[in-house]
């Protein structure tokens, strides 16, 4: 939202490869541009490439303040900051949403990117109720790897049943009708040992 007066929250929501880092950032350096006071925050959860920067799969990065929390988050909000920018939103706890609104309520422009759904379709952490407070909601789309058309789903294609797989190889953007139901492979069972009851001579 550019042009904003005074405080707003702004989501960029979607699934994995559907250019959200890319367009946080682009946000971002506008604001720098603009020579407005800009911080970045991500949760400690994410060190898939840089433990500082938030990084899009285009290679653009911007040094990012890895937190543990949102009250970890708030506490290191500067004074005189103009516009506050989080990556990967979905990882943070529920507290993040009254931080986000404490942030806008006080003339912040707030700008998150993160997960709307897990890979299982269900909504993520924290995402509904941002989706909800936002100003502004931009759904991001991938293209789908077995349709090209728009992929709206983070596909699993290998891992366990957790929500929070971290490492791209374990996913592919697919539309609605390429979407699977993923099951992870049960761990190899034990072989049953047979006992042999030796006849008796
Ligand atoms: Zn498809």
């Amino acid at each position: 939202m550019d042009g904003y007066k005074g405080g707003w929250i702004e989501i960029i929501a979607g699934g994995m490869f559907s250019g959200k880092s890319e367009e946080l950032i682009r946000r971002l350096r506008r604001a720098v541009i603009a020579r407005q006071r800009v911080q970045v925050f991500k949760p400690l959860i994410d060190d898939r490439f840089a433990s500082e920067d938030i990084v899009s799969r285009d290679d653009r990065r911007l040094k990012a303040i890895p937190v543990a929390s949102s009250a970890d988050f708030l506490a290191r909000v500067e004074i005189g900051v103009q516009v506050v920018g989080i990556d990967e939103v979905q990882f943070f706890d529920a507290g993040v949403v009254d931080v986000c609104m404490q942030l806008a309520d006080a003339g912040i422009r707030v700008i998150a990117a993160g997960l709307d759904q897990d890979y299982m379709r269900r909504p993520f952490g924290p995402m509904p109720a941002l989706l909800a407070v936002a100003e502004e909601v931009s759904k991001m789309h991938a293209v789908c790897v077995r349709c090209r058309g728009a992929a709206h789903y983070s596909q699993r294609v290998s891992g366990g049943n957790a929500q929070v797989e971290v490492g791209d190889s374990s996913y592919e953007a697919r539309c609605r009708s390429c979407y699977e139901l993923y099951e992870a492979t049960a761990p190899e069972e034990e072989p049953v040992v047979q006992l042999t009851i030796p006849q008796s001579a």
